[in-house]
């Protein structure tokens, strides 16, 4: 890393770097720079301030306070208010913003051309279709609006270099992950290219909803969990045991490489060629991790884990991708090199047919030299 850095502070001190720092601007600018992959993207936590505003006042409904400038610090103070609470507050307003075709056409139409502006070669995007029946729009529709939103994008288009994973709540009978299921596989093969389980983690384990699991991947549907962000190492290999591909955070499995007695954990993960979605802001936000300084990704990484850094959830975290980067370059010894490693990884690891992952390593293989 040829980019001196100063030396680790806790993430409150990162988001108020002066602007004098000299060093802050070239960092942002190498971040910028850096093709990226992007796995872990949840559209209802991402979308933009000015879009929900709108999407708002369309369905009649009041933002918590007024004005986008408001709106963003509300949302930033969630974030740091240390409650997990706190930050969930935000999904309530987003999906009910949403919940119209349009809404969702155009959420997904623009979370592509979002990310294709910072960088991003290839993109998945998540959300739960099934939230949206509380507010009257039937889950196919919803899979439907945000199919044809993301078809829409120019940058981005759908297959050629983004789909959409179907999540199910996981804090919900296992009966509505089988609906949730279902529906994922009916879209299977026209943007529909992976299945999760989101919400809260703990006191919800993957096994409760292995029926759906089972059934989504005997029908080749790819499986990506959430596993190992509020519960233990354990949690993500038993989500590998169960098919997932990919796991959603999967930070705590740091504590197996830790323990002398648990490396068979790692051992298991790296044989499996597990790849972990990690969300170092987002880990912050919620308590999973205590600073960005001090975040599992680079022991995760130095342990031989494959993995990739993400946004989680761009609005409720106010952050890009390329920020995200910029923080890891800031904040730990990971270099530019080993976030465009990261990249790889994650195009590799991508559940988009094998021809657009060729293609997305073919551009990050063009991309010209980062400074490190
Ligand atoms: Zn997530």
């Amino acid at each position: 890393m040829g980019l001196p850095r100063p030396a680790a502070s806790p993430y409150s001190a990162a988001m108020k770097t002066p602007a004098s720092e000299p060093l802050a601007t070239d960092l942002q600018a190498a971040a910028r720079a850096l093709p990226k992959v992007l796995l872990h993207e949840h559209l209802d936590g991402g979308l933009r301030v000015a879009t929900l505003l709108d999407l708002l006042q369309q369905r009649g409904l009041s933002p918590p306070v007024p004005g986008a400038d408001a709106l963003a610090a509300w949302f930033n103070s969630n974030a740091h208010a240390g409650s997990l609470e706190k930050y969930l507050e935000g999904f309530a307003l987003t999906v009910a913003a949403m919940a119209s075709t349009a809404g969702l056409r155009r959420v997904a139409f623009e979370a592509a051309e979002d990310a294709a502006a910072d960088g991003a070669v290839l993109a998945e995007f998540r959300i739960a279709p099934l939230l949206f029946e509380a507010h009257g729009v039937a889950g196919e529709a919803a899979v439907e609006a945000l199919l044809q939103g993301l078809a829409d994008s120019p940058a981005l288009p759908l297959l050629q270099r983004s789909g959409l994973i179907v999540c199910a709540m996981r804090h919900l009978p296992p009966s509505e992950t089988l609906r949730a299921a279902r529906l994922a596989l009916r879209y299977q093969g026209l943007g529909v290219i992976g299945f999760d389980l989101a919400g809260a983690e703990k006191g919800h384990p993957p096994a409760e909803h292995a029926q759906a699991l089972n059934l989504v991947r005997d029908a080749g549907l790819a499986i990506t969990l959430h596993a190992g962000e509020a519960d233990a190492a354990e949690r993500v290999l038993e989500a590998a045991r169960l098919g997932a591909a990919r796991i959603g955070h999967g930070v705590h499995l740091v504590d197996a490489v830790r323990d002398p007695q648990r490396q068979h954990l790692v051992q298991e993960a790296i044989t499996r060629g597990l790849h972990l979605e990690v969300c170092p802001t987002s880990n912050v936000h919620t308590g999973a991790a205590t600073s960005i300084a001090s975040h599992p990704i680079t022991e995760l990484w130095r342990a031989g884990v494959s993995l990739s850094y993400h946004t989680d959830n761009r609005l409720m975290s106010c952050i890009s991708h390329s920020q995200e980067a910029a923080e890891l370059l800031r904040h730990t010894p990971l270099t530019a090199v080993d976030l465009l490693a990261m990249a790889r990884q994650a195009a590799e690891h991508s559940f988009l047919p094998a021809a657009q992952r060729q293609a997305a390593l073919a551009s990050l293989a063009a991309a010209p030299s980062t400074p490190n």
